[in-house]
Formats: structure tokens, sequence, C-alpha cells
């Protein structure tokens, strides 16, 4: 029976893992759980899987739950709140940790559990984006093991799985092009909230939705594969394929190429982290390669997208730039779907803030989680600032957790 931690247990990753843990009852056990705010959904996972430990962002929703699990006489379970309570859940004794969480608030809890030794299945891509050089060192050094849960590097490290690196030519992670594929720039410049979230293929939270629109999601996911991965960035390239069907591929110094295919359905990803090495049989529609007809592919328009070329930009400045990219899209993206930004001050949020930290002087290092969590603090008061006096954009702090 493996023993599994959940952080961001309500989440899109939370719940289809439940889901994927649903149908195993004989394999798994929840022993911890960390959500935010969503007491509702919370008190019906800790009715359903009987967790030891819970946490919850703030006391208030701590004291809803502990009255709603009352009222249904069900048992409860030790309730944190805050940084500490997800701290906790973090660190629980368990064998697998599912980093589920959205932004920069799964990076603290995730080093921890590696500090503890505890394999990760690792859905928070601003993790390795953020502090990928930490990460890997941390890893090393506790004898842990990050399973990537994002789609295109559970497909990439499906496709490595008993090959030597030196082998691998390059990775080539898939897009499917976001809402905003076939529109014109000045299409894209009037683009609403509503239509950024419309992702084509994938059900996701709105961050990665509007990031998957400006492709800033597959930026952060070729630093992401930099990391989790270990390879130059010139050997990470992305290509549009609409139809999501493809997941990533690699190719091989003979030329030979090897891809992971399905319908997009994130508990497979999820299924594999949970499960790896072996498979757990999953309920779900079976790809038909007759039926499906045509797979496309096609370059990336990096005009039209250019947060796409910012990332390859971060990871040829310095370490901490990744993080200032991570952050100041962060600020960025909350202002776009509080209505204060249209969606092209995105990528120019993210260009200034670039350019500002390398106006900065030299090349920074990350020597721990201090060094990246001042780089993020720095880019978040850099991205504010420049798009209060930019758009005159008056915003609300974007904090980190
Ligand atoms: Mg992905």
């Amino acid at each position: 029976m493996k023993r599994l931690a959940l952080l961001g247990s309500t989440g899109s990753v939370g719940t289809q893992t439940l889901a994927v843990v649903a149908e195993h009852p004989e394999r798994y056990r929840v022993c911890a759980l960390a959500a935010g705010r969503n007491v509702e959904l919370l008190a019906e996972q800790v009715r359903r899987f009987r967790p030891e430990r819970v946490s919850l962002a703030d006391a208030a929703g701590a004291a809803e739950l502990a009255r709603r699990l009352a009222r249904s006489g069900a048992r409860l379970p030790e309730i944190g709140i805050g940084s500490e309570g997800l701290l906790g859940v973090a660190t629980h004794e368990v064998d697998l940790v599912v980093a589920g969480l959205v932004g920069a608030a799964g990076l603290r809890p995730t080093l921890a559990a590696i500090g503890r030794g505890r394999d990760i299945a690792l859905a928070s891509k601003e993790v390795m984006v953020m502090a990928g050089a930490l990460v890997l060192r941390e890893l090393r050094a506790h004898g842990a093991r990050l399973l990537p849960v994002d789609s295109e590097h559970s497909a990439l490290f499906q496709c490595l799985a008993g090959q030597r690196r030196e082998d691998v030519a390059r990775l080539q992670l898939t897009c499917s092009g976001g809402p905003f594929r076939s529109w014109d720039a000045e299409r894209i410049e009037r683009a609403t909230v509503k239509e950024a979230l419309n992702h084509p293929n994938w059900e996701m939270g709105a961050k990665i939705s509007v990031d998957s629109a400006s492709l800033m999601n597959k930026g952060l996911e070729v630093i992401e594969a930099r990391w989790l991965f270990d390879l130059p960035p010139e050997r990470i390239d992305v290509v549009i394929h609409p139809q999501s069907i493809v997941h990533s591929l690699v190719e091989f110094v003979d030329g030979s190429v090897l891809a992971q295919l399905g319908l997009p359905d994130m508990r497979v990803p999820i299924a594999v982290a949970l499960a790896w090495p072996e498979r757990l049989p999953l309920r779900a529609p079976r790809l038909d390669l007759a039926r499906q007809g045509q797979l496309d592919f096609e370059p990336p328009d990096r005009k039209r997208f250019p947060c796409l070329d910012l990332a390859y930009q971060a990871l040829a400045a310095d370490e901490a730039a990744p993080a200032v990219l991570n952050a100041a899209n962060e600020v960025a993206v909350a202002a776009f779907l509080g209505g204060a930004i249209g969606f092209p001050w995105i990528a120019r949020c993210n260009a200034a803030a670039l350019r500002a930290h390398a106006a900065r002087g030299p090349a920074q290092a990350l020597r721990d989680l201090d060094d990246v969590l001042a780089a993020d603090r720095w880019a978040r008061d850099c991205a504010r600032e420049w798009l209060a006096s930019e758009v005159g954009a008056v915003l609300p702090e974007v904090l980190p957790s």
C-alpha cells in the first residue's frame, strides 16, 4: 500500500489524482491533503479518503471544516493552517507527495518534502522553473526522485526510460497552440478573459489556461525540461500539435524518434507517476488512430506569441532569470484575469521584467531558497510598478503563497 500526500487536493491535479486513487483503493492510502479555501470540497474528500492530516489556507476555513465534519459525524483529522499546515502535509510520513499547487506556492513545501527524502510526483512546474538547479542538488543529497506529472514531461520521461542520456539528440515538446493559435495579432490584442480560458483540449485552472493562450506555459515547460532532464536549452524544441495526441517526442543521435501518444487526459500522467515503474489499469477512452485520422504539426509563431522566446532568453541569462520571468508572469496573469490589463501586456510585462533584471548587473546564482524567493519578490514588485507606470493598472499585491 503506497502512502500519499497531496498538495493542492481541491485543484485540477488534486481532484484527478483522487479520481485515479479511487479506482485503486487496494494500492493507495491517502494520508494527507492540503487545500486552500475550498472547504466544501475538502470536507467531502476527508469523508471519502479519511486522511490523517489536512491543511487549509486560514483559521476560518479550518473552523468551518471542523464544523462540517462534526455535523456529518466523520472522524476529525489533524487540521493545520497556512504555510505551517502546508509544510505539515508536505513532510507527513508518506511514500509519495503529489505536488499539485499552482504557482510559486509549491516551491517551499516541495523542497521540504525532498529534504525528508520523499519521492515527488511533480505537477507544480514553477518548482523546476524557479529553482531547477537547487532542486536537482537537493534530490541528489536526499536520495529522492522526481516523477513529472506535466503531460509533456511525463511523455519525455516515458520515452527516455532505459535510454542513455548521451544518446539523446533533442527533446521536442508538443504544444496545442492554445485558443489563439489561428488568430491574427490584432484579434489577440483584444482577447477577453473568457476567450483566453477557452482551451481547446485540456480542462485546466485559470492561470495555466491563460499561460497556454500566451504560450508562456510552453516556455515554462522548456525551462522545466531543461532541469528535469538536465539538457541544454538548445537541445529542447517546441512543435505545435493542435490535437494534443502526441504528448512529446525524443530524438536520438541515430535519428530515431520516440513519441508518447494518448487522448488528452491528465489522469494518465498522474497514474504513470503514481505507479512507476508499473502501470495502472485506467477506465478511460482509448486512442483509436484510425478514427483520429489526422495529426497536424507546425512551427510555433514566435512573433504572435513572444512569451516562448522569453523562456529561452531567461535560460541564457542567469540562474535567477527564470524565477524572475515566472514571478512577473504571475503578476501579469493575475492583472489580466482581474481585468486590469489587456492580453498582450502579459508578454510586454514579462519582457520588461527580464530587461530590468539584466540591467541589475552581474549574473545571479541561486545558492538556496532565500535567493529564489528574493528573485521572486523583486520581480513581483518590478512587474507591478512597470504595469502601474505603463498601463496605469492599479494592482493588488500578488504574493507567492
Ligand atoms: Mg503541460
